[in-house]
């Protein structure tokens, strides 16, 4: 018998504390045990195990189950549960949730099992005269055997006898159901280029903990995380290698398992529960070394790390928007520190805030100008959408953009179309009297979807019948605004009556694969034109592209917000970089209304340092990150009284730390938030500007108190999205 302490798993800030049970002795720290707590029975992780109380031991009850025999959470888990718990301010256990795939925490997985039979003592010698039991010790003595196939091949009442007699031993290995993508296909190494192998060098030489790689697109970053991870691997450590949405890259998946074999696990939702669950207990074990996978990868259990990689760093999809809201790329700064390896950040457009770190001198930075055998990046053709509407073309498509969708279909080349709204029509207006066709649980404009011929809500998903007349005055003039990918398909039809289409969207990419048949059915050609949202402007890789049609680049430049500049500068130069990957030179037409805007200016240069010494000037004009840090405090309830009594005593709150401190407050405001509604719950926002994080932990502290059972109130830091 000794003593553990265990963390309950309730989050709440009441019972954030360790308390004391009695434990069997193969308890270790890091195990899940089930424990009595307050009258129930609970769930709990051991923090940490001693042979003697630390207090009266009549009064320490004892701890009802122990799940693992394994620890489930590594060592390390338990730093880093203390950094997040403190800087984001939430209860141990859900930090400690971070580290568990959800189906473990709730018990829905099944996990199967291969039983073997192995020999205990090989110089037991049997009665001759049964033959089939001598045979099968004979069988057992080569090795251990599967046992249902052993069973069948000698009789049960054979196997049985051996195991009575001979003390042969029957055990279970946890079996995955690991989806092998690729694995079968053989590896060919291709030899490192001499700017791959120098920014290998320089990352390996490189005193600092964080190197930033900013690479065009093409320049052959992937080969260099993966050579670097290969070398990790031979040293004996383990890797992460984070990508922004995993699902969304099955080129890469088929590249790591080529290449990695069972050695790399995927961790990503469109796996079924028992997948995620199997692959990271490959991880925990020790049988798989590298951990591939969105966001929440980075809580992967391994130890001995040698390697974290953040692939597209500047992805918005990096910040977490559930509690905690941790900022991936700080917590694989800890964990990076902690095992005293390099964290790999790689894009062809860093984030504005990483980028002065990298030229400030706190990261180290590789720079890849040039494609891999210098293929020059594809030419950008603007068009002028004010000049086609004079025209008399109000077409979807410019007349530059249809010349170079014939020319390109005629060569028996593939385009992709990048429009960033999926549907029919992003809102029904009546023609009549203005009506626009709202959400009733959301405070915004419906979308037509053609394909269902109904009206949907892109915030809750709700379903509404299409309108034939306007429900406020009668009127049968609907008109549509905003065109979306589904317009874009049948527009397209009419115009290449001929040509093979494939949309990809969230309404077309349902199901377990719905992202890899679409993508590879455009990579095998099964298709001259593959229309989507931003889902295809991620890092593929399609060889026979030569032309790349963005059809409303202004759309993200309009939002107020102050990396709307960044975004589509971002966004321009991903989609852009789709064309001409292989033999043939790529184009790319861009459609735009603000042709003088300049950052489009930049991004048809791909002067990406051009775009970011402007935008560093104007963000440290205007006081906006990395100058100075947005804070939000969020707001939200199923009633409006509840949720102002609740913005009022933050407000109060941290007018309150204002008094005290008005140096560091920039900005601060309360308001509606921009969607006043969203799934039917109120929005409303404190909103600041603050000179540094100094007054963070107060505020999260403020959202923390006066939060109540009717209205939650939490912290958002420089939100990705200010809606
Ligand atoms: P990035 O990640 O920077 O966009 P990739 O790593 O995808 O670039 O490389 C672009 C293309 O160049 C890919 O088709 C890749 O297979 C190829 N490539 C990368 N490194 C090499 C190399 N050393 N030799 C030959 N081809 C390479
Ligand atoms: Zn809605």
């Amino acid at each position: 018998m000794q003593y553990c302490s265990v963390i309950v798993d309730i989050a709440h800030s009441q019972v954030d504390k360790v308390f004391e049970y009695s434990c069997p002795d193969q308890t270790q720290v890091g195990c899940r045990v089930k424990v009595p707590f307050g009258g129930r029975v609970v769930d709990g992780f051991v923090m940490g195990v001693s042979a003697n109380p630390s207090f009266d031991a009549s009064k320490i009850k004892p701890v009802r189950y122990v799940y693992d025999e394994q620890p489930a959470l590594v060592p390390e888990c338990f730093s880093l549960m203390q950094s997040i718990a403190q800087r984001y301010r939430v209860p141990k256990a859900v930090a400690l949730r971070l580290f568990l795939p959800s189906e473990m925490r709730l018990g829905r997985v099944n996990e199967v099992y291969t039983k073997y039979i192995k020999l205990i003592d090989p110089d037991i010698s049997l009665n001759k005269a049964a033959k089939k039991q001598a045979a099968a010790l004979e069988e057992l003595k080569n090795g251990d055997r599967e046992f249902t196939s052993f069973c069948e091949q000698f009789g049960r009442a054979a196997v049985n006898a051996i195991i009575e007699k001979c003390g042969a031993e029957v055990y279970k290995v946890r079996r995955s159901r690991t989806p092998m993508l690729g694995e079968e296909e053989e590896y060919i190494p291709v030899e490192l280029t001499s700017a791959q192998q120098s920014a290998l060098n320089y990352i390996e030489s490189s005193p600092k903990t964080v190197q930033l790689i900013h690479g065009v697109t093409g320049s052959g970053k992937t080969e260099i995380y993966l050579s670097y991870i290969a070398e990790v691997l031979k040293r004996g450590k383990t890797a992460i290698f984070l990508v922004p949405e995993i699902s969304l890259t099955p080129q890469m998946l088929r590249q790591l398992r080529r290449r990695f074999k069972g050695q790399a696990a995927i961790m990503h939702s469109g796996l079924s529960a028992g997948e995620r669950f199997d692959e990271w207990w490959r991880l925990r074990s020790g049988e798989a070394k590298i951990a591939i996978g969105a966001r929440s990868a980075i809580f992967a259990p391994l130890e001995n790390l040698g390697a974290i990689i953040i692939d597209e760093e500047h992805d918005p999809s990096y910040q977490s928007e559930t509690a905690p809201r941790y900022s991936t790329v700080e917590v694989a700064k800890l964990r990076a520190e902690y095992n005293g390896c390099k964290l790999i950040l790689g894009s062809a457009t860093p984030s504005v805030e990483s980028y002065i770190c990298a030229t400030e001198g706190q990261y180290g930075l590789v720079e890849l100008p040039q494609r891999i055998n210098k293929k020059p990046m594809p030419q950008i053709i603007i068009s002028d959408m004010r000049e086609e509407v004079k025209r008399g073309n109000n077409s979807a498509f410019s007349r530059a953009l249809r010349e170079e969708l014939r020319e390109t279909l005629s060569q028996g080349n593939q385009a992709i179309i990048f429009l960033n709204r999926r549907g029919y029509a992003k809102t029904v207006i009546c023609q009549d009297c203005g009506y626009v066709a709202k959400c009733q649980n959301c405070d915004v404009s419906l979308t037509y979807h053609s394909e269902e011929n109904c009206l949907k809500c892109h915030y809750c998903g709700a379903k509404y019948r299409m309108l034939s007349a306007c429900p406020e005055c009668g009127g049968v003039h609907l008109r549509y605004g905003g065109t979306g990918t589904q317009r874009v398909v049948a527009d397209l039809k009419e115009l290449f009556p001929s040509a093979r289409i494939l949309r990809m969207d969230n309404d077309t990419v349902s199901g377990k694969d719905g992202h890899y048949k679409i993508l590879s059915a455009f990579g095998r050609h099964e298709a001259d034109i593959l229309v989507g949202t931003q889902m295809i402007a991620k890092g593929h890789d399609f060889p026979s592209v030569t032309l790349v049609g963005i059809l409303d680049a202004d759309m993200s430049l309009h939002f107020s917000d102050y990396r709307s500049g960044e975004r589509t500068f971002q966004l321009i130069t991903q989609v852009a970089g789709r064309s001409g990957r292989a033999d043939e030179k790529g184009k790319v037409v861009l459609q735009t209304y603000s042709p003088e805007n300049y950052i489009l200016r930049y991004a048809v240069n791909y002067d990406y340092k051009g775009f970011f010494e402007n935008e560093v000037k104007i963000r440290r004009a205007t006081n906006f990150p990395p100058y100075s840090l947005i804070c939000r405090v969020m707001v939200t309830a199923e009633e409006d009284r509840a949720a102002l009594a609740v913005l009022k005593d933050v407000y109060f709150a941290i007018e309150d730390l204002r008094k005290a401190d008005e140096d560091e407050f920039i900005f601060f405001n309360k308001m509606h938030s921009p969607i006043k509604k969203i799934q039917g719950k109120v929005r409303y926002q404190v909103l600041m500007r603050l000179k540094s994080q100094k007054l963070l932990p107060n505020i999260y502290d403020i959202a923390v108190k006066y939060s109540t059972a009717e209205a939650l109130a939490y912290v958002e830091e420089n939100p990705q999205n200010l809606s």
